[in-house]
């Protein structure tokens, strides 16, 4: 069987890469025994991160190529988006999922990763319909459903909820959408997401392999989401799947004229969910990227260190006060405070005044 031929291809290749690369690095760098002792499944993380870049770099990349959707005379603005995807799906996933996510699991009693593959949760798909236990197939869509359905929710929180919105700012900040944007993220933010999808991974009960899966399926997916391509999927599978265009009109900047028409398009890999919760958006002419705020705009003049402590810095900002709690657009001023929407004239904005000049209400400093 040629499938069974791959497969011990593919044991063979992350043992020789675990023995010969991973083990002699961890031992370098002296980490402890829980780590070095999953050598093996760091290795096969970083290899699947690695198959994730191939397919990046000579799959999506060619098609930007041949297909754009914006023509950019430079490409400059993407590279720092490729350094973020290499730092997190070469370095920080692999060690993060065992130093900590793997620990936390085990300490609350779960095993969400590296238990046994029978794994069962609070709430078991196959307990609940039985059907579904002799279809694998139709199983692993049934999870990828409810796991994005909990992302959805968060990426709802992650606009609504101001502070919240002061770190996933920073993923909208690019003006030049590329297949390298999906993974600009803050880190914080990035933990935020992987204690949520960890918890519903334990209440689900899906098993290691499954989740493995499913985090594969999804990244490639979010990476072809975020090409700047004009390829559509059709009117019909554009309602199954996200595609770059669905994608790309949850980034546009805010239309001055319809405020609200960018709270949009949040699910990541099934249109059902806003569809369900009426925040799908169809037959609408994207519009350009990015986020007019201008404190969050300033992202694209930073590297990633800079970025991380501003939007760090919005986050502190808002999470500190009353309005950065009360969910709704925001924009944050000078001193990373968020300011309502409802407060801002968005042409003004829009036209560069400055937040200060765009300011319905100015406010005085030091009024009590
Ligand atoms: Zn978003
Ligand atoms: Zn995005």
């Amino acid at each position: 069987m040629h499938f069974e031929h791959l497969f011990s291809a593919w044991v063979v290749a992350v043992h020789w890469f675990s023995a010969h690369a991973v083990t002699p690095v961890l031992t370098r760098l002296h980490a402890g025994h829980e780590l070095c002792s999953h050598a093996d499944d760091i290795t096969r993380l970083l290899l699947i991160g690695l198959a994730q870049v191939c397919v990046i770099a000579l799959v999506f990349r060619p098609l930007e190529a041949r297909f754009p959707f914006e023509h950019w005379p430079d490409r400059r603005a993407t590279r720092i988006d490729r350094a973020y995807t290499l730092i997190k799906v070469l370095g920080i996933l692999p060690l993060f999922t065992f130093a900590v996510m793997e620990p936390l699991g085990h300490w609350l009693g779960g095993d969400a990763f590296g238990g046994p593959d029978d794994a069962a949760g609070l709430v078991s798909l196959p307990q609940l319909f039985p059907a579904l236990a002799h279809h694998p197939v139709l199983l692993f869509w049934a999870y990828y459903a409810l796991f994005d359905l909990v992302q959805y929710g968060t990426h709802r929180l992650q606009h609504a909820i101001p502070w919240w919105w002061g770190l996933h700012s920073l993923h909208h900040s690019q003006r030049q959408l590329s297949c390298w944007s999906n993974d600009r993220d803050h880190y914080l933010d990035d933990l935020l997401e992987a204690l949520i999808l960890a918890a519903a991974g334990m209440v689900f009960g899906t098993s290691p392999t499954e989740y493995a899966l499913l985090v594969l399926a999804g990244a490639l997916l979010e990476n072809f989401s975020h090409a700047n391509v004009r390829l559509r999927f059709g009117p019909v599978l554009d309602k199954l799947v996200v595609e770059p265009h669905y994608h790309r009109l949850h980034h546009m900047l805010v239309d001055p004229d319809r405020p609200n028409l960018h709270n949009c398009n949040f699910s990541f890999a099934f249109p059902l969910w806003d569809i369900v919760f009426g925040t799908a958006l169809y037959g609408q002419a994207a519009r350009p990227t990015g986020v007019g705020d201008p404190m969050v705009d300033r992202d694209n003049t930073l590297g990633i260190v800079g970025q991380q402590r501003e939007a760090l810095r919005r986050f502190w900002g808002a999470i500190r006060c009353r309005a950065g709690w009360r969910p709704g657009d925001v924009a944050f001023d000078a001193r990373h405070r968020p300011v309502p929407a409802q407060e801002l004239d968005l042409h003004r904005l829009e036209a560069g005044a400055g937040l200060e000049a765009a300011r319905r209400v100015p406010v005085r400093e030091n009024a009590a």
